[in-house]
Order: structure tokens, then sequence, then C-alpha cells
């Protein structure tokens, strides 16, 4: 687990491996965050050229009781690790979805297209994880158009096939995929070729500098062209500066997601942001 220098807490020194202990007291924390209802979803809006928000990702926070808010960096790992990802990632879907039907009977823009949850690949690769998502879609009576899953290049390299069967599943029902920081896993073109994506999601690491580097700027121009071809919407991550959003609208990519529009809002906030005139 690594440390992400914006917590004014950390469970593990950043310079040390974490000893056992930590670990363990971790897992007990994370047990007891599903049972005490610790975690929350905020949300953080992706823009258009135009400023209008077009949809929002989902992302996990931790309040913890005595250390405040914990940030996914430093314990979805550790859950990863532990398995107990797959519970959380449940808990995630569930409120992502109830939070989506709550918004859904209140009115959502005409702009607002979805929502993006973050899926662990243990998570996806449960059995059960089709029905399950199906179930809660139906029983909110949610469209799953409404409905985007990100997942990452590394969750297919040992289940190609598996993996690519349930997305087929799930575009069944309408919701799309998205493949998360693109370019920055073990990548293969391939899983663009072959699997029903809808969307690429660009890497900040790829988004800062771009001006500055024009190396980065034949890459990512690359990804844009190619995506473009494969009928692929672009969103590109972590987009903080003005010189960064022109710079990738020259490129050719057209949504946008980073703090420059805004960070991750708890829910009230986010639905006033989405309900006001303009986002701008
Ligand atoms: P990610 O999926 O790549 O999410 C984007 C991260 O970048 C988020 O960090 C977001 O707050 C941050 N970010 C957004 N705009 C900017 C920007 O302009 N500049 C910078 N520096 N950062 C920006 P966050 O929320 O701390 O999440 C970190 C990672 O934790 C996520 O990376 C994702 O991999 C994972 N994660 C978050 N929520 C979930 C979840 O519900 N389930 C799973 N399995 N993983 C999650
Ligand atoms: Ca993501
Ligand atoms: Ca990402
Ligand atoms: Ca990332």
């Amino acid at each position: 687990v690594k440390a992400q220098g914006r917590n004014n807490f950390q469970f593990f020194d950043p310079e040390m491996q974490s000893t056992a202990q930590e670990r363990m007291e971790l897992e007990k924390g994370l047990h007891l965050a599903l049972e005490n209802n610790e975690f929350e979803l905020w949300y953080q809006p992706q823009v258009n050229d135009a400023d209008q928000i077009i949809g929002a990702e989902a992302l996990l926070r931790w309040r913890h009781p005595q250390n405040g808010v914990i940030y996914p960096g430093d314990f979805i790992g550790i859950a990863e690790e532990s398995g107990q990802i797959v519970e959380i990632g449940n808990w995630v879907l569930k409120r992502a979805i109830n939070q989506l039907s709550d918004w859904h009977q209140q009115g959502l823009p005409e702009s607002f297209n979805r929502l993006a949850v973050n899926i662990s690949p243990l998570q996806f690769m449960q059995v059960d994880f089709v029905d399950r998502l199906v179930e809660m879609l139906n029983e909110k009576n949610i469209p799953g158009r409404l409905v985007e899953l990100e997942i990452t290049e590394n969750m297919l390299l040992n289940n190609f096939s598996i993996a690519s069967n349930k997305m087929k599943l799930l575009k069944q029902r309408g919701i799309s995929f998205a493949i998360d920081d693109f370019g920055t896993g073990y990548s293969s073109l391939r899983y663009l070729r072959d699997l029903p994506l809808d969307i690429l999601k660009i890497d900040r690491s790829f988004v800062s500098g771009l001006r500055a580097s024009s190396e980065l700027a034949a890459i990512v121009e690359v990804i844009i062209a190619t995506a473009d071809r494969l009928d692929l919407t672009v969103i590109a991550e972590g987009v903080e500066t003005l010189n960064e959003r022109s710079a990738l609208m020259e490129l050719g990519c057209h949504c946008f997601q980073g703090y420059l529009f805004s960070k991750p809002m708890i829910p009230d906030v986010f639905y006033a942001k989405l309900q006001a005139p303009s986002h701008s």
C-alpha cells in the first residue's frame, strides 16, 4: 500500500513493508467499515467540450470514525489481496445503483449519460457477478444504459474469454464498458479489437505534461485516432489545466474528467451541480 501524501493519516510507513500485524489491523478495520456503514461514494463529473456533465465516476471513500476520510489508494490493494474487495465491491455497486435510482426519480438532465463504477478483477470474476448486477438493476428498475463499468487491462490478462463473455452478457442489458488507465497496464491492442468496449479512458500520466512533450502528444494522438476508428469514446482523466484541455482537444479528445472541472463530491453537492444551469 502506497502512501498518497494527501491523507493526514497513513496505515503504513511508506518506506517500509507493512507488517503482518498492520495488515491484520487494516483487514479488521475494513470488516468493521462494512459492518458499521463507514464507506461512501463520491462523484466526479465527466464533461464534454461544451462543459456539460455527460456522466460521473463513483469513487470510494472510507469515513473512519477516528482518522477521517481515507482514500482508496490506502486500502484497495490490501482489500484485493485479502479478498475483501468482493464484498466491498458489491457494496459499491449497490450504493451506486441506489443512488442512481434516487437521481433517476428526482430527474437527471438530458446530457447525463451514465454513472461509471470501478470494478476489481476479483469482483468481476465471481461466478455470480452478472446475475447479481442484473438483479440489482431489476430491483430498482434502472435501465442498464445508465451504468458503465470501468475495468483495467490487467484484469483481462489471465481470463480473457471469461471476461469477454461476461461483458457480452452485460452489454445485452445495455451496460457499457470503459477500459480504465489505458496504456499503463499490460496493454494489448487486441483488447480494443476483441472486447465489446465503449469507452477508453486515457490515464492521467499521458495527460499531464502533454504540452511539454511531443512524444507524449504523438502517443496520445495515436490512441485517440485508434479509438475513433473503433468507435470508442475517449475520456481523458486527470485534466488539471486549461492548457491540458486545449492540447487534448487539438488531438481530438472531447470528453474530460479532472480537477479542472471538479474534484469528487459528496452526493448532494454533485446532484446540485448537475442541476445547475451552467457547469463552468
Ligand atoms: P481511478 O479509477 O483511475 O480514479 C481516478 C483517480 O484520480 C481518483 O482517485 C480521482 O479522485 C483522481 N483524480 C481525478 N481527477 C484528478 C486530477 O485532475 N488530478 C489528480 N491528481 N487526480 C485526479 P481516488 O478516488 O483516490 O481513487 C484512486 C483509485 O482507487 C482509482 O483510480 C481506482 O483504481 C480505485 N478505486 C476508487 N474507487 C473504487 C471502487 O469503488 N472500487 C474499486 N475496485 N476501486 C476503486
Ligand atoms: Ca476509474
Ligand atoms: Ca483511471
Ligand atoms: Ca488511474
